[in-house]
């Protein structure tokens, strides 16, 4: 397997990858993982991934800076400015330790990809960073990866490389959506010693007269978000912070544009694509990298049983099915985050909707119920098929979760008399009373034979050949 690109998505589909036995080749073409502290926010369901990866106890140290950062503030300029009550001060239902086994995780992508990538590297994966891909040659039994040192022949590729993708261009893969919705904007990266200043009001954010700060590590970290244009940064970070800071320094400047694309194809025969290479969205929802990791999530097992001969190529045809409609659905609710602000939206999901991705498959590798319809909005996790497993606790010690149960094998777990299947990422496959059901509905469902259109979009891969 050639996973290409080494940023949060190509490294957890590694992991992934590694976890189910499968032998991985990543390569990034930088020399070195992301400058920038894009992505801070990881939801409960990466938390769960990293948990599953035994990486739950590496993220939350990595994550220790900004321990206790989980806040909003605001005011005129930093100096000035004061926290906000948590959730504008109404208790959020439900209390978070019942949606998941690890809470979520506010940590720097600059910092967190580093320690992905030595977990990849520990875990088994050929890690090559400074290696570029020039282009993609997919064939009948496999995929020639050219390199700038010659090509390296692969069963299956994952292109995690990023919205501008250059393996999805190559491959004539158009997206959809409403492209740009928002304004342009700036991330400036700075350093400077902020800690005396705003050591009483940690926050995540925190709004002021034209941006917002965000911090990195809460001492001398620091992004200042605001609109595209403004030059003069020192000068614009110095009038925003509003009181002296000697030792200001300016890391990088990150233009960049809130859109909504989703590719119309997440699989070209031996090619997957994954993270922003398959869907890019607006950070409002804190979803774009988080998405990503639960598309790592998803392939991983399913390549390592296509791979394992266990199950057909056709399997595969699921990761659309499921993680298409979840990216457009999850860039779209992210774009009401922004514009619906101040307004009542019937159609915006609890935020536990995203960041547990408890949202229900439309289709793929699970055996639909009859009565599937669950409310998208509220949060009501029912352990319907094609859904997140429910988390909750199986001891007293809280130590296992439901959530544990499956992975990297599928598990069955009994609920009120009905046995429940499910797949190696903890998504309920079937549930029903007959005893035989589990086993004859892995059975099927590794062979891709219950799956709807299963044998769609097949162009470069010969029926049962891995
Ligand atoms: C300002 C901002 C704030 C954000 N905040 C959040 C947030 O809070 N939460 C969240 O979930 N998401 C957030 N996001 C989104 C998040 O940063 C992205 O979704 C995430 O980084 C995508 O990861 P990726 O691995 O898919 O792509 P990338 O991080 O873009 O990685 C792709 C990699 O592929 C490599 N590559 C490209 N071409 C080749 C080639 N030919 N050969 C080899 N390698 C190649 C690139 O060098 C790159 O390292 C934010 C984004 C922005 C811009």
């Amino acid at each position: 397997m050639v996973v290409i690109g080494g940023g949060l998505v190509g490294l957890t589909t590694a992991l992934e990858l590694c976890r189910h036995g499968v032998d991985v080749l990543l390569v990034e073409k930088h020399a070195v993982t992301s400058p920038q502290p894009k992505a801070r926010r990881f939801g409960f369901r990466s938390m769960e991934v990293f948990r599953s990866l035994g990486l739950a106890g590496t993220v939350r140290d990595a994550a220790r800076d900004l321990a206790g950062h989980d806040r909003f503030a605001a005011g005129e300029t930093l100096a000035t400015s004061e926290l906000q009550p948590m959730w504008g001060g109404a208790p959020i239902e439900p209390s978070p330790e019942l949606v998941g086994p690890e809470p979520p995780s506010l940590v720097a992508q600059d910092v967190l990809e580093p320690v992905l990538a030595a977990a990849a590297a520990d875990a088994g994966a050929e890690v090559h960073f400074g290696f570029a891909v020039t282009g993609v040659a997919p064939d009948a039994h496999g995929v020639t990866v050219e390199t700038a040192e010659g090509p390296v022949r692969a069963r299956y590729v994952v292109a995690a490389d990023g919205a501008r993708s250059p393996v999805r261009e190559a491959l004539g893969v158009t997206r959809s959506g409403p492209g740009a919705v928002g304004a342009p904007a700036v991330n400036v990266y700075f350093r400077a010693d902020l800690a005396p200043l705003v050591a009483d009001r940690p926050f995540n954010l925190c709004t002021v007269a034209g941006g917002a700060f965000a911090s990195v590590d809460g001492r001398h970290r620091w992004v200042f978000m605001t609109s595209a244009g403004r030059q003069d940064w020192p000068a614009v970070l110095r009038s925003a912070i509003g009181a002296p800071v000697p030792d200001l320094e300016v890391l990088s400047v990150l233009d960049w544009c809130p859109e909504v694309r989703v590719a119309d194809r997440f699989r070209v025969g031996r090619v997957l694509l994954a993270g922003d290479a398959a869907h890019v969205m607006p950070p409002w929802a804190a979803a774009g990298a988080n998405t990503g990791i639960a598309d790592a999530h998803n392939l991983g097992w399913k390549l390592a049983a296509v791979l394992r001969g266990e199950a057909s190529d056709a399997l595969l045809d699921s990761y659309d099915a499921e993680r298409r409609p979840t990216a457009a659905f999850v860039a779209d609710q992210s774009v009401r985050r922004s514009s619906a602000r101040g307004v009542p939206d019937q159609e915006m999901a609890h935020p536990f909707v995203l960041s547990a991705e408890s949202i229900a498959y439309p289709e793929g590798a699970f055996v639909r119920d009859d009565d599937r319809e669950e409310p998208v909005t509220a949060f009501a996790p029912t352990g319907r098929a094609g859904v997140r497993v429910p988390h909750r606790w199986l001891d007293d010690a809280r130590t296992t979760s439901t959530l544990d149960l499956a992975g990297p094998g599928w598990a069955t777990d009994v609920d009120g008399g009905e046995r429940v299947l499910l797949r190696p990422d903890g998504v309920v496959a079937w549930r029903g009373a007959d005893p035989d059901g589990p086993e004859r509905h892995r059975r099927e469902l590794l062979a891709a034979r219950a799956l709807p259109g299963g044998s769609r979009d097949r162009r470069g891969c010969r029926d049962g050949d891995p």
